[in-house]
């Protein structure tokens, strides 16, 4: 009897420490409030001056400390998350509104997304040319709507109407991305079959965001590939491709060859593997990007989950990225071998 209560004793001794070891390293992991991306690609040190670098990442850290003032202020990861983008498709810097890349025909075609986790409501809108912020119209479509997705023209005249900030065509045209367009061009007339850059800098921006409710959400919002024809649309504005935010798995903003990201239903995939796989964020979204690579794509993504777990792993040499955690410290990364 003696021996057996002094088992039971020392079992819960070790119990006990061995749960507040557990509590201490869960602790010392920062948490992550908001997560963003500028698109994944080919960016080398080599080819970025010190003053662009710069650039990129003034704009990343002025995008994250929006999105992290929004959460202070105790609104809603969708808030944070439309704020964040607007200032990220703001910059020319970015292939989203303002720096958007040219289709084919010499224009810019905006696409994005918005996804909130706690009720999984989604709105986009693909192929719009004088919204100035698309993901605003995204979310008009969420909210003002009994739609998840317009297009085109339509699109357009329902962000009219709603009095969304519309603007010239003409306010997204830049010259970088006018020589891009030309480059591009010759080279497809090169190449038979490269339309498509295989590993150029895509540029595509986004961003993952958790509430103080516990509340998670998503946003994509991009010009899409240089050159694109046909009213081509890619994964951005696709709710389960591009974005996808559910409270029990995560939220995801993907970037990159955006036909493969369809394909393989990536956003979704990612909560899929979490929710029913049971699988940790990290581990979920490497593998939906190694699956990618496999099936020939390239590109990367951001998740946060509501227990402030963020991955953001790409396939490529580079992908602007940055995260800002609950006591707000700021860190942004441009090349593969950063942290
Ligand atoms: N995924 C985007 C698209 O295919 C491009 C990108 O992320 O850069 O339209």
């Amino acid at each position: 009897m003696k021996t057996s209560f002094f088992n039971l004793l020392l079992l819960a001794t070790s119990l006990f420490f061995s749960l507040s070891s557990l509590a201490q390293s869960s602790d010392a992991a920062p948490r992550f409030v908001l997560a963003i991306h500028g698109g994944a690609g080919t960016i080398l040190k080599a080819n970025m001056s010190d003053s662009l670098e710069r650039a990129y990442r003034e704009v990343l850290e002025n995008a994250l400390r929006c999105g992290y003032q929004v959460l202070e202020e105790g609104k809603e990861a969708i808030d944070a998350v439309e704020a964040t983008i607007r200032v990220l498709e703001d910059s020319p810097l970015f292939n989203a509104a303002r720096g958007a890349v040219f289709s084919h025909e010499g224009k810019n075609e905006l696409d994005a997304s918005i996804m909130r986790g706690r009720d999984r409501n989604a709105g986009a809108v693909a192929g719009v040319s004088t919204l100035k912020n698309p993901i605003s119209g995204a979310r008009a479509v969420m909210e003002q709507s009994e739609h998840v997705f317009l297009v085109g023209e339509g699109a357009d005249a329902f962000a009219a109407q709603k009095g969304l900030e519309l603007v010239d065509p003409s306010y997204f045209h830049t010259e970088t991305r006018w020589q891009d367009l030309q480059k591009a061009q010759k080279r497809s007339a090169q190449a038979k079959h490269a339309e498509i850059p295989l590993d150029e800098k895509f540029g595509t921006v986004g961003c993952v965001a958790l509430d103080d409710q516990g509340n998670v959400a998503a946003g994509t919002s991009t010009g899409g590939m240089i050159n694109k024809r046909f009213d081509r649309v890619g994964d951005s504005p696709v709710i389960g491709a591009g974005t996808y935010a559910d409270n029990y798995a995560a939220a995801i903003s993907c970037t990159g060859w955006g036909e493969y990201f369809i394909r393989h239903a990536a956003a979704i995939r990612v909560c899929a593997k979490i929710q029913y796989g049971g699988m940790s964020l990290t581990q979920a979204a490497q593998q939906v990007i190694d699956e990618i690579g496999e099936m020939g794509g390239t590109g990367g993504l951001i998740a946060i989950n509501t227990k402030g777990e963020v991955a953001m792993p790409f396939n490529t040499s580079g992908m602007y990225r940055g995260t800002v955690t609950r006591e707000g410290t700021i860190a942004v990364a441009i090349y593969g071998e950063e942290d």
